[in-house]
């Protein structure tokens, strides 16, 4: 039986990861500072334990003895790194992946959870590894520096670490701040749509499931000692496209109101993934007009839950409820 850390397992992606490694027979400690919904499936193998803490406080030499790391706890979203919560984007990016890599023994693999905003605006697309990066973002700079440690490690401290410069990704569970997870929740409350530019942006959008398949297989991976590797999800989309397929799924035209662009986005991103093909056997499967599909039923689905569950709250909360109740519990104990 292995074991693996997880840290960011509550989050969108980890919760994802960590499921996904439980049901094939791992054994999972899970950090994170926030315990979330995210995490039901996982709390029903035994096989999981949660350790709700900070990694930036947490002791952590005992907690890294396992055969596996994968580290995706950090602070993320461009946007909100401007300004003074810069300093939470250092500490959480940057100390905490240093203080997880003194702590780690030598040999073990040690995946990071590196962006694609390490690149910026790439003067190439679709980007290589090679490229120069220059992010355009104090985040992106943060994610950098923590890709630099997992290299600076490898070289002079024999930890066996890969980065792996995720490309947007998307699905369900997708953090509230990103595109598509804002463009779905309009679409299910009946909202007008905001978006930041012209649209004309492209991404290279990456479904969740195929993001987790690529940090397995960086798990096992035969070579680290340092490695970087481009996930994308293998085409790029604008985000005008990436409307029009929503409009499709949801049989109605959609009210998009434009807003200015976002200090920090990239104009385009788009990954060549030709080294995580070959050395990984990394093959992205969802293509994006299904994975949007998924992610606006998740969506919906979710909206419904909670309206059923307010439903249910204001019943049991409304005085007849309360009688009705308490003459049926009065016939049961005569
Ligand atoms: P997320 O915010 O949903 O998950 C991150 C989790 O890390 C959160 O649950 C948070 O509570 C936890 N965390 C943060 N700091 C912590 C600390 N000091 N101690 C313990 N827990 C801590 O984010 P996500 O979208 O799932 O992203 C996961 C990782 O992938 C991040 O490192 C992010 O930078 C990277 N990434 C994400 C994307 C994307 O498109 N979502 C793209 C590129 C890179």
């Amino acid at each position: 039986m292995s074991t693996a850390l997880v840290t960011g397992c509550a989050g969108f992606i980890g919760s994802h990861l960590t499921e996904s490694l439980l049901a094939d027979g791992w054994d999972v400690v899970g950090v994170d500072v926030r315990d979330t919904a995210n995490l039901s499936t996982a709390r029903e193998y035994d096989g999981f334990e949660l350790v709700q803490g900070d990694l930036a406080e947490l002791e952590l030499r005992e907690l890294t003895e396992c055969d596996a790391i994968f580290h995706l706890a950090g602070e993320p979203g461009v946007r909100g790194s401007w300004g003074e919560r810069f300093d939470v984007y250092t500490l959480r990016n940057v100390t905490v992946t240093q203080r997880l890599l003194e702590a780690v023994r030598p040999g073990t693999r040690f995946v990071y959870a590196s962006s694609s905003s390490v690149y910026g605006d790439a003067l190439r697309l679709p980007t290589r590894e090679e490229a120069t990066p220059r992010p355009l973002s104090p985040y992106g700079v943060t994610k950098l520096a923590g890709e630099h440690l997992c290299v600076l490690y490898a070289s002079q401290q024999g930890i066996d670490t890969i980065a792996l410069r995720y490309f947007s990704v998307y699905g369900p569970r997708q953090r509230p701040d990103m595109a598509f997870r804002r463009f779905c929740e309009a679409i299910a409350g009946g909202e007008p749509i905001e978006l930041y530019g012209d649209g004309h942006q492209t991404r290279d959008f990456t479904y969740v499931s195929d993001v987790v398949a690529a940090t397995r297989a960086a798990g096992d991976a035969v070579r680290g000692g340092g490695r970087v590797y481009n996930i994308g999800g293998g085409s790029r989309v604008s985000l005008n496209r990436s409307l029009e397929l929503l409009a499709g799924h949801a049989g109605r035209p959609l009210d998009v109101r434009r807003a200015g662009r976002e200090a920090g986005d990239a104009h385009d991103t788009g990954a060549d993934i030709s080294r995580a093909r070959a050395e990984l056997g990394y093959a992205p499967a969802t293509p994006v007009a299904e994975g949007l599909r998924l992610e606006l039923e998740w969506v919906a689905a979710q909206r419904s839950l909670a309206s059923l569950s307010a439903r249910w709250q204001r019943r049991r909360s409304s005085p007849s409820w309360r009688l009705t109740s308490a003459s049926s519990s009065m016939r049961r104990s005569r």
